[in-house]
């Protein structure tokens, strides 16, 4: 998972990419970077580490130009180092482009080959990569026409903005696996993963970049869409469970509201007689509320979260991980002592967390533990962008939701059901669940 955003035609576009940035921290967290246009010529900084980390105002003052697009790194494709954080830079025989993307293709290894074949040197092991040899390689005589060429020979998720000295394009695969929005500021144009990005730098929304759509904007005139494929939207149902932020607003609806009514569809699913709803902080406090309000059950804070250690995700071995649990996540022994309690989680993945949070409230004196999780359990990898473990790393490839919950040592556990979940959006089937039902819109070509 990665964010992505696009500023055009705005005065000092960096410090507005770098403040959208900041809103999206959440989805990326290993690096950062800014590339930006005066016109002339494209200038870049990126790095390793949170958005403030990477970037101070003297970085962020050598970033000149009007327009400036912005990446945040969750690595997925790739190795984790400095060389594969984006933008991605290159000269060509046009002039210089820059690249941002969220998603993963599902044919790079194929088309990397064939490139590296045909004499391409690669710079980094990211998949997004590909496109700029593709369009440095294309012989049509416009930028335009050489990333549609590039569009049509990858596969996969991609959310992307490519920014060239004079122009930015949006566009999003026609699957639309990954968010896109479009939004106004002051006279110029933003496009970014998520809505909340708008929200801090005083943009407008607009609308979503549809799938299979690019958009191409351009100084003195109104943005230009093209569809490029037919859109067969299979937007990632997980930006809804976990992956956005609550205050966004992504592929059309509003992520808390769907959150709440994912926790209320389960509390209908699964109700258990308990003394209260206590969410796992904080990807399960919306699910927490809407298991409550439907059950009637009180709503408290049981667990405290420290928000000062970076996602459990980001540590590599199993060790760090479970101690990182500790670090993390407190509860309140005032609050859970002698108490029957409903904890509500968005997602078990390996079942780390989850085991260690119902040992911790048992060993501080909760009665019960009842675990209900707003999502259907996670069963298969995702290829599209999230970096889910192997198969063999999740729990619920290989355990029963009845072995789960001997191995978290719960009192009961219980998933939202993959109807429950297609409930509380609404009955659109336009969503890949592939992770929950193994039935995956496009499969890798090189796996
Ligand atoms: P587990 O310990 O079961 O592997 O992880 C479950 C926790 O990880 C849940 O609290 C959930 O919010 C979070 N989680 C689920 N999917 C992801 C993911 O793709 N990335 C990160 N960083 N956390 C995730
Ligand atoms: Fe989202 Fe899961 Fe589909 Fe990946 S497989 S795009 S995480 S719903
Ligand atoms: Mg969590």
């Amino acid at each position: 998972m990665c964010s992505v955003i696009g500023v055009f035609n705005v005065p000092e576009a960096a410090k507005y990419a770098y403040f959208g940035l900041f809103s999206l921290q959440h989805r990326g967290q290993e690096a950062a970077g800014i590339a930006s246009s005066d016109g002339k010529r494209i200038h870049i900084a990126k790095g390793r580490g949170l958005v403030t980390q990477v970037f101070d105002e003297k970085k962020l003052s050598k970033l000149m130009g009007n327009s400036a697009v912005g990446h945040t790194r969750y690595s997925t494709a790739g190795e984790d180092s400095v060389l594969d954080a984006q933008p991605i830079f290159a000269r060509y025989d046009l002039g210089q482009i820059a690249v941002v993307h969220n998603g993963n293709l599902t044919n790079a290894k194929v088309v990397r080959k064939e490139l590296i074949r045909e004499g391409a040197i690669f710079q980094t092991f990211m998949d997004t990569e590909n496109i700029i040899h593709l369009i440095a390689r294309s012989q049509k005589e416009h930028l335009y026409d050489r990333i549609i060429e590039a569009l049509h020979k990858i596969e996969g998720a991609y959310s992307m903005v490519l920014l060239s000295r004079k122009k930015m394009f949006a566009m999003r695969d026609p699957h639309g696996f990954r968010p896109l929005v479009m939004g106004r500021l002051g006279s110029g144009w933003v496009v970014a993963s998520e809505t909340c990005a708008f929200d801090l730098i005083g943009a407008e929304y607009v609308r979503d970049i549809r799938p299979g759509e690019l958009v191409v904007f351009e100084e003195g005139e109104e943005p230009r869409s093209i569809q490029v494929f037919k859109p067969t939207p299979t937007k990632c149902i997980f930006e809804y469970i976990y992956f956005a932020r609550p205050d966004s607003d992504i592929f059309g609806k509003n992520v808390y509201k769907l959150r709440k009514a994912m926790g209320r569809e389960l509390a209908k699913e699964y109700p258990v007689e308990a003394d209260m709803v206590i969410p796992v902080p904080d990807s399960g406090v919306a699910a927490a509320i809407g298991y409550s309000e439907e059950s009637g059950i009180p709503f408290e804070l049981g667990i405290i979260r420290n928000h000062y250690v970076g996602r459990t995700f980001i540590e590599p071995t199993q060790e760090i991980r479970d101690l990182k649990v500790k670090m993390k996540l407190n509860p309140i022994k005032e609050v859970i002592r002698g108490k029957r309690l409903i904890v509500i989680d968005d997602s078990i993945v390996r079942g780390t967390t989850s085991r260690k949070i119902v040992s911790i409230l048992k060993e501080f004196g909760a009665k019960e533990v009842h675990m209900r999780i707003s999502a259907p359990p996670t069963t298969g990898p995702c290829y599209y962008g999230v970096d889910t473990p192997t198969k063999e790393e999740l729990i619920s490839s290989r355990m029963s939701v009845e072995e789960t919950k001997e191995y978290i040592g719960a009192d009961t556990l219980a998933y939202l059901s993959i109807s429950g979940l297609l409930r509380s959006v609404g009955n659109d089937l336009s969503y890949c669940m592939a992770c929950f039902d193994g039935n995956y819109p496009l499969l890798p070509k090189d796996k």
